[in-house]
Protein backbone atom coordinates (compact mmCIF):
# COMPACT_ATOMS: atom_id res chain seq x y z
CA UNK A 1 0.00 0.00 0.00
CA UNK A 2 1.10 3.36 -0.87
CA UNK A 3 2.29 6.42 1.36
CA UNK A 4 -0.60 8.32 0.67
CA UNK A 5 -2.80 5.33 0.53
CA UNK A 6 -2.11 4.40 3.56
CA UNK A 7 -2.91 7.71 5.39
CA UNK A 8 -6.36 7.42 4.27
CA UNK A 9 -6.75 3.31 4.20
CA UNK A 10 -10.10 2.05 4.27
CA UNK A 11 -10.98 -0.31 6.95
CA UNK A 12 -10.43 -4.15 6.41
CA UNK A 13 -13.16 -5.88 5.31
CA UNK A 14 -12.20 -9.01 7.54
CA UNK A 15 -12.64 -7.56 10.22
CA UNK A 16 -15.91 -5.80 9.39
CA UNK A 17 -17.88 -8.57 8.72
CA UNK A 18 -21.64 -8.96 10.18
CA UNK A 19 -22.37 -5.91 11.13
CA UNK A 20 -25.37 -3.53 9.46
CA UNK A 21 -23.87 -0.90 7.28
CA UNK A 22 -27.25 0.49 6.84
CA UNK A 23 -30.71 0.49 7.66
CA UNK A 24 -34.12 1.58 5.87
CA UNK A 25 -36.90 1.43 8.17
CA UNK A 26 -40.22 1.42 6.87
CA UNK A 27 -39.46 4.56 4.47
CA UNK A 28 -41.88 6.08 2.17
CA UNK A 29 -41.32 8.65 -0.68
CA UNK A 30 -44.48 10.46 -1.93
CA UNK A 31 -44.41 13.32 -4.42
CA UNK A 32 -46.78 15.62 -4.90
CA UNK A 33 -47.14 15.49 -9.28
CA UNK A 34 -50.19 17.82 -9.39
CA UNK A 35 -49.55 21.00 -12.38
CA UNK A 36 -48.66 24.25 -10.32
CA UNK A 37 -51.76 25.55 -11.34
CA UNK A 38 -53.63 23.06 -9.87
CA UNK A 39 -52.07 23.65 -6.49
CA UNK A 40 -53.69 27.33 -6.57
CA UNK A 41 -57.06 25.89 -6.60
CA UNK A 42 -57.68 22.87 -4.70
CA UNK A 43 -56.94 21.92 -1.01
CA UNK A 44 -53.91 19.68 -0.27
CA UNK A 45 -56.40 16.43 -0.28
CA UNK A 46 -57.55 16.77 -4.09
CA UNK A 47 -53.69 16.99 -5.33
CA UNK A 48 -52.18 14.09 -7.17
CA UNK A 49 -49.36 12.51 -4.96
CA UNK A 50 -47.65 9.61 -5.87
CA UNK A 51 -46.30 7.15 -3.70
CA UNK A 52 -42.82 6.63 -5.00
CA UNK A 53 -41.53 4.17 -2.39
CA UNK A 54 -44.23 2.96 0.25
CA UNK A 55 -43.12 1.04 3.56
CA UNK A 56 -39.92 -0.47 2.70
CA UNK A 57 -37.61 -1.90 5.13
CA UNK A 58 -34.09 -3.57 4.50
CA UNK A 59 -30.13 -3.89 6.01
CA UNK A 60 -26.69 -3.89 4.20
CA UNK A 61 -24.25 -5.68 5.84
CA UNK A 62 -21.11 -4.53 5.28
CA UNK A 63 -18.89 -5.84 2.48
CA UNK A 64 -21.94 -6.84 0.67
CA UNK A 65 -23.66 -6.63 -2.55
CA UNK A 66 -27.33 -6.02 -1.93
CA UNK A 67 -29.19 -5.49 -5.57
CA UNK A 68 -32.41 -3.66 -5.94
CA UNK A 69 -34.49 -4.73 -9.33
CA UNK A 70 -38.14 -4.24 -10.60
CA UNK A 71 -39.17 -2.59 -13.59
CA UNK A 72 -38.95 0.93 -14.61
CA UNK A 73 -40.85 3.58 -12.71
CA UNK A 74 -41.30 0.47 -9.44
CA UNK A 75 -39.20 2.90 -6.97
CA UNK A 76 -35.78 1.43 -6.85
CA UNK A 77 -34.19 4.99 -7.74
CA UNK A 78 -36.02 6.89 -5.31
CA UNK A 79 -34.98 4.29 -2.86
CA UNK A 80 -31.16 5.20 -4.29
CA UNK A 81 -31.56 8.76 -3.92
CA UNK A 82 -32.95 8.60 -0.18
CA UNK A 83 -30.22 6.40 0.92
CA UNK A 84 -27.93 8.97 0.27
CA UNK A 85 -30.05 12.11 0.97
CA UNK A 86 -30.27 13.24 -2.11
CA UNK A 87 -33.96 13.34 -1.69
CA UNK A 88 -35.53 13.69 2.25
CA UNK A 89 -38.10 10.76 2.83
CA UNK A 90 -41.90 11.40 3.44
CA UNK A 91 -42.11 8.21 6.28
CA UNK A 92 -39.72 6.01 8.25
CA UNK A 93 -35.75 6.20 8.98
CA UNK A 94 -32.75 5.24 7.51
CA UNK A 95 -29.55 4.50 9.98
CA UNK A 96 -25.89 4.87 8.44
CA UNK A 97 -23.60 2.73 11.04
CA UNK A 98 -26.04 3.60 13.08
CA UNK A 99 -26.77 7.41 12.83
CA UNK A 100 -29.83 8.75 11.37
CA UNK A 101 -28.56 10.00 8.24
CA UNK A 102 -30.84 13.07 8.53
CA UNK A 103 -27.25 14.09 10.26
CA UNK A 104 -25.88 14.27 7.02
CA UNK A 105 -27.76 18.16 6.07
CA UNK A 106 -25.50 19.31 9.76
CA UNK A 107 -21.93 20.07 9.66
CA UNK A 108 -21.39 16.84 11.90
CA UNK A 109 -22.76 14.98 9.48
CA UNK A 110 -19.76 15.48 7.07
CA UNK A 111 -17.42 12.73 8.01
CA UNK A 112 -20.92 10.65 7.19
CA UNK A 113 -21.78 12.00 3.89
CA UNK A 114 -17.86 11.21 3.41
CA UNK A 115 -18.54 7.99 3.43
CA UNK A 116 -21.68 7.66 1.27
CA UNK A 117 -21.10 7.88 -2.34
CA UNK A 118 -23.33 7.51 -5.36
CA UNK A 119 -22.67 6.41 -8.78
CA UNK A 120 -24.83 7.05 -11.93
CA UNK A 121 -25.91 5.68 -14.81
CA UNK A 122 -24.83 8.45 -17.29
CA UNK A 123 -21.15 9.31 -15.88
CA UNK A 124 -20.55 11.69 -19.01
CA UNK A 125 -24.00 13.49 -16.84
CA UNK A 126 -22.18 13.50 -14.03
CA UNK A 127 -18.47 14.34 -14.80
CA UNK A 128 -18.09 18.47 -15.45
CA UNK A 129 -16.46 18.47 -19.23
CA UNK A 130 -14.99 21.81 -18.76
CA UNK A 131 -12.86 20.44 -15.51
CA UNK A 132 -9.46 18.30 -16.15
CA UNK A 133 -9.77 14.64 -14.50
CA UNK A 134 -7.55 15.81 -12.19
CA UNK A 135 -9.51 18.45 -11.00
CA UNK A 136 -12.96 16.35 -11.25
CA UNK A 137 -11.26 13.85 -8.87
CA UNK A 138 -9.67 16.02 -6.31
CA UNK A 139 -13.22 18.24 -5.95
CA UNK A 140 -14.22 15.70 -3.36
CA UNK A 141 -10.70 15.55 -1.33
CA UNK A 142 -10.65 19.48 -1.30
CA UNK A 143 -14.07 19.72 -0.35
CA UNK A 144 -13.68 17.36 2.70
CA UNK A 145 -9.83 18.78 3.51
CA UNK A 146 -8.84 15.10 3.31
CA UNK A 147 -5.10 15.83 2.03
CA UNK A 148 -2.93 18.67 1.72
CA UNK A 149 -2.78 20.24 -1.59
CA UNK A 150 0.62 18.70 -2.44
CA UNK A 151 -0.27 15.12 -1.90
CA UNK A 152 -3.51 15.54 -3.83
CA UNK A 153 -1.83 14.29 -7.31
CA UNK A 154 -0.28 11.60 -6.82
CA UNK A 155 -3.47 10.47 -4.07
CA UNK A 156 -5.37 11.34 -8.10
CA UNK A 157 -2.44 9.44 -9.82
CA UNK A 158 -3.43 6.16 -7.65
CA UNK A 159 -7.46 6.08 -8.14
CA UNK A 160 -6.85 6.42 -11.59
CA UNK A 161 -4.36 3.33 -11.54
CA UNK A 162 -6.82 1.37 -8.76
CA UNK A 163 -9.69 1.81 -11.45
CA UNK A 164 -7.61 0.29 -14.27
CA UNK A 165 -6.82 3.75 -16.13
CA UNK A 166 -3.44 5.45 -16.45
CA UNK A 167 -2.08 7.59 -13.86
CA UNK A 168 -1.29 10.24 -16.65
CA UNK A 169 -4.67 10.58 -17.59
CA UNK A 170 -5.28 13.59 -14.74
CA UNK A 171 -4.64 16.09 -17.44
CA UNK A 172 -7.42 14.82 -19.77
CA UNK A 173 -10.52 16.10 -20.14
CA UNK A 174 -13.76 13.73 -20.11
CA UNK A 175 -14.50 13.77 -23.49
CA UNK A 176 -11.78 12.28 -24.42
CA UNK A 177 -12.32 8.65 -22.28
CA UNK A 178 -15.16 6.63 -23.64
CA UNK A 179 -18.29 5.64 -21.91
CA UNK A 180 -16.78 2.80 -19.95
CA UNK A 181 -13.37 4.80 -18.78
CA UNK A 182 -15.68 7.80 -17.97
CA UNK A 183 -18.07 5.43 -15.62
CA UNK A 184 -14.44 4.10 -13.98
CA UNK A 185 -13.83 8.14 -13.76
CA UNK A 186 -17.08 7.97 -11.47
CA UNK A 187 -15.85 5.61 -9.44
CA UNK A 188 -12.72 6.91 -8.89
CA UNK A 189 -13.87 9.78 -7.81
CA UNK A 190 -16.05 8.32 -4.98
CA UNK A 191 -13.82 6.05 -3.60
CA UNK A 192 -11.66 9.72 -3.21
CA UNK A 193 -13.71 10.20 -0.36
CA UNK A 194 -12.74 6.94 1.36
CA UNK A 195 -16.22 6.12 0.10
CA UNK A 196 -17.18 3.09 2.49
CA UNK A 197 -21.00 2.35 0.72
CA UNK A 198 -21.26 3.23 -2.58
CA UNK A 199 -25.15 3.53 -4.33
CA UNK A 200 -24.53 1.89 -8.01
CA UNK A 201 -27.97 3.30 -9.86
CA UNK A 202 -27.65 0.98 -13.24
CA UNK A 203 -24.02 2.05 -13.57
CA UNK A 204 -23.39 -0.41 -16.13
CA UNK A 205 -26.71 -0.11 -18.45
CA UNK A 206 -25.27 2.73 -20.28
CA UNK A 207 -22.24 0.58 -21.54
CA UNK A 208 -21.56 -2.33 -24.25
CA UNK A 209 -22.45 -5.92 -22.90
CA UNK A 210 -18.72 -6.90 -23.35
CA UNK A 211 -17.21 -3.45 -21.42
CA UNK A 212 -20.38 -3.84 -18.73
CA UNK A 213 -18.62 -6.66 -17.75
CA UNK A 214 -15.30 -4.83 -16.92
CA UNK A 215 -16.44 -2.47 -15.07
CA UNK A 216 -18.79 -5.19 -13.01
CA UNK A 217 -15.42 -6.85 -12.33
CA UNK A 218 -13.36 -3.94 -11.33
CA UNK A 219 -16.23 -3.12 -8.85
CA UNK A 220 -16.05 -6.70 -7.60
CA UNK A 221 -12.15 -6.19 -7.34
CA UNK A 222 -12.81 -3.07 -5.68
CA UNK A 223 -14.96 -4.51 -2.85
CA UNK A 224 -13.03 -7.04 -2.45
CA UNK A 225 -9.84 -5.19 -1.81
CA UNK A 226 -11.43 -2.12 0.49
CA UNK A 227 -14.93 -4.10 2.34
CA UNK A 228 -16.86 -1.92 0.08
CA UNK A 229 -20.75 -2.30 0.45
CA UNK A 230 -23.17 -1.52 -2.66
CA UNK A 231 -26.63 -0.80 -2.79
CA UNK A 232 -27.15 -2.40 -6.78
CA UNK A 233 -29.90 -1.01 -8.52
CA UNK A 234 -30.39 -2.58 -11.77
CA UNK A 235 -33.54 -3.31 -13.94
CA UNK A 236 -31.23 -6.43 -16.07
CA UNK A 237 -31.14 -9.87 -13.80
CA UNK A 238 -28.47 -11.05 -15.60
CA UNK A 239 -25.97 -7.91 -14.20
CA UNK A 240 -28.24 -8.60 -10.86
CA UNK A 241 -26.89 -12.36 -10.76
CA UNK A 242 -23.27 -11.46 -11.71
CA UNK A 243 -22.99 -8.90 -8.90
CA UNK A 244 -25.14 -9.81 -6.00
CA UNK A 245 -25.20 -10.80 -2.58
CA UNK A 246 -28.53 -10.38 -1.98
CA UNK A 247 -31.49 -9.20 -4.24
CA UNK A 248 -35.05 -7.22 -3.24
CA UNK A 249 -37.24 -7.16 -5.90
CA UNK A 250 -39.47 -3.96 -5.97
CA UNK A 251 -42.99 -3.38 -8.05
CA UNK A 252 -45.06 -0.47 -7.12
CA UNK A 253 -43.02 1.14 -4.16
CA UNK A 254 -43.38 -1.80 -2.54
CA UNK A 255 -40.41 -4.40 -1.99
CA UNK A 256 -42.20 -7.75 -2.39
CA UNK A 257 -39.60 -10.36 -1.87
CA UNK A 258 -36.16 -9.70 -0.49
CA UNK A 259 -33.63 -13.46 -0.59
CA UNK A 260 -30.03 -14.50 -0.91
CA UNK A 261 -29.79 -14.14 -4.88
CA UNK A 262 -28.64 -18.00 -5.01
CA UNK A 263 -32.16 -18.80 -3.50
CA UNK A 264 -33.80 -15.78 -4.90
CA UNK A 265 -32.60 -17.42 -8.71
CA UNK A 266 -33.06 -20.89 -7.78
CA UNK A 267 -36.95 -20.77 -5.96
CA UNK A 268 -38.35 -17.65 -6.90
CA UNK A 269 -40.81 -17.65 -4.47
CA UNK A 270 -43.19 -14.45 -5.08
CA UNK A 271 -45.07 -14.35 -8.86
CA UNK A 272 -43.28 -11.24 -9.79
CA UNK A 273 -40.40 -12.39 -8.97
CA UNK A 274 -41.63 -15.42 -11.38
CA UNK A 275 -42.48 -13.48 -13.85
CA UNK A 276 -39.25 -11.22 -13.72
CA UNK A 277 -37.35 -14.62 -14.10
CA UNK A 278 -39.25 -15.94 -16.67
CA UNK A 279 -38.49 -13.18 -18.99
CA UNK A 280 -34.65 -13.93 -19.34
CA UNK A 281 -34.12 -16.50 -21.90
CA UNK A 282 -31.32 -18.56 -21.26
CA UNK A 283 -32.32 -18.85 -17.27
CA UNK A 284 -31.99 -22.31 -16.29
CA UNK A 285 -35.32 -23.26 -14.90
CA UNK A 286 -35.65 -25.52 -11.68
CA UNK A 287 -38.77 -27.83 -13.04
CA UNK A 288 -40.98 -24.75 -12.96
CA UNK A 289 -43.13 -24.17 -15.80
CA UNK A 290 -42.19 -20.40 -17.46
CA UNK A 291 -45.27 -17.66 -17.02
CA UNK A 292 -45.18 -15.37 -20.05
CA UNK A 293 -44.91 -11.58 -18.97
CA UNK A 294 -48.32 -10.65 -18.12
CA UNK A 295 -49.95 -6.85 -18.89
CA UNK A 296 -48.32 -3.77 -18.01
CA UNK A 297 -47.32 -1.72 -14.75
CA UNK A 298 -50.58 0.14 -13.37
CA UNK A 299 -50.63 3.48 -13.00
CA UNK A 300 -48.93 4.62 -9.87
CA UNK A 301 -51.20 7.44 -9.05
CA UNK A 302 -53.94 5.28 -9.45
CA UNK A 303 -52.53 1.89 -8.20
CA UNK A 304 -54.68 -1.70 -7.17
CA UNK A 305 -56.79 -2.02 -4.09
CA UNK A 306 -55.09 -4.50 -1.91
CA UNK A 307 -51.64 -6.53 -3.53
CA UNK A 308 -51.17 -4.02 -6.59
CA UNK A 309 -49.96 -6.82 -9.04
CA UNK A 310 -53.26 -8.51 -8.46
CA UNK A 311 -54.43 -7.37 -11.84
CA UNK A 312 -51.35 -9.49 -13.53
CA UNK A 313 -51.13 -12.24 -10.88
CA UNK A 314 -52.17 -15.63 -12.47
CA UNK A 315 -52.65 -16.24 -8.56
CA UNK A 316 -54.59 -13.72 -7.55
CA UNK A 317 -57.92 -14.32 -5.27
CA UNK A 318 -61.05 -12.01 -3.85
CA UNK A 319 -58.56 -11.63 -0.38
CA UNK A 320 -55.61 -9.93 -3.01
CA UNK A 321 -57.84 -7.78 -4.89
CA UNK A 322 -58.66 -6.17 -0.78
CA UNK A 323 -56.09 -7.25 1.86
CA UNK A 324 -52.02 -5.55 1.38
CA UNK A 325 -50.24 -8.34 1.82
CA UNK A 326 -47.10 -8.28 4.94
CA UNK A 327 -44.19 -9.23 4.68
CA UNK A 328 -43.17 -12.29 6.08
CA UNK A 329 -39.78 -14.15 6.82
CA UNK A 330 -39.31 -18.17 4.86
CA UNK A 331 -36.57 -19.88 6.08
CA UNK A 332 -35.00 -17.45 8.06
CA UNK A 333 -33.82 -15.70 4.97
CA UNK A 334 -36.77 -14.56 2.51
CA UNK A 335 -38.97 -12.14 2.56
CA UNK A 336 -41.95 -12.27 0.88
CA UNK A 337 -45.35 -9.97 0.45
CA UNK A 338 -47.98 -12.68 -1.23
CA UNK A 339 -51.08 -14.01 0.23
CA UNK A 340 -50.73 -17.03 -2.14
CA UNK A 341 -46.93 -17.80 -0.36
CA UNK A 342 -48.84 -17.25 2.89
CA UNK A 343 -51.19 -19.68 2.17
CA UNK A 344 -48.80 -22.62 1.11
CA UNK A 345 -50.26 -21.94 -2.75
CA UNK A 346 -46.60 -21.04 -3.85
FE1 LIG B 1 -50.59 -12.63 -6.57
FE2 LIG B 1 -52.20 -12.42 -4.48
FE3 LIG B 1 -49.61 -12.91 -4.12
FE4 LIG B 1 -50.42 -10.52 -4.93
S1 LIG B 1 -50.86 -11.46 -2.97
S2 LIG B 1 -48.74 -11.68 -5.74
S3 LIG B 1 -52.12 -11.08 -6.24
S4 LIG B 1 -51.11 -14.24 -5.13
Amino acid sequence: MSAVLSEMSHPSSEALINNVVLKADNIAKVFDVSPPWLNRIIERKGKSLLRAVDGVSFEIQRGETLALVGESGCGKSTVARLLVGLYDSSQGNIYFEGQNIQVLKTPAGRRLRQKMQMIFQDPYASLNPRWRVLDIIAEPIREHKLLPEDKIADRVAELLQQVGLNPADGSKYPHQFSGGQRQRLSIARALATQAEFLVCDEPTSALDVSVQAQVLNLMKDLQRQFGLTYLFISHNLQVVHHVADRVGVMYLGKLVELAPKKELFAHPRHPYTRMLLDAIPDLEMTGRARTPVAGEVPNPLNPPSGCSFHPRCPHATERCKKEIPEARLYKGTTLVACHAVEEARL
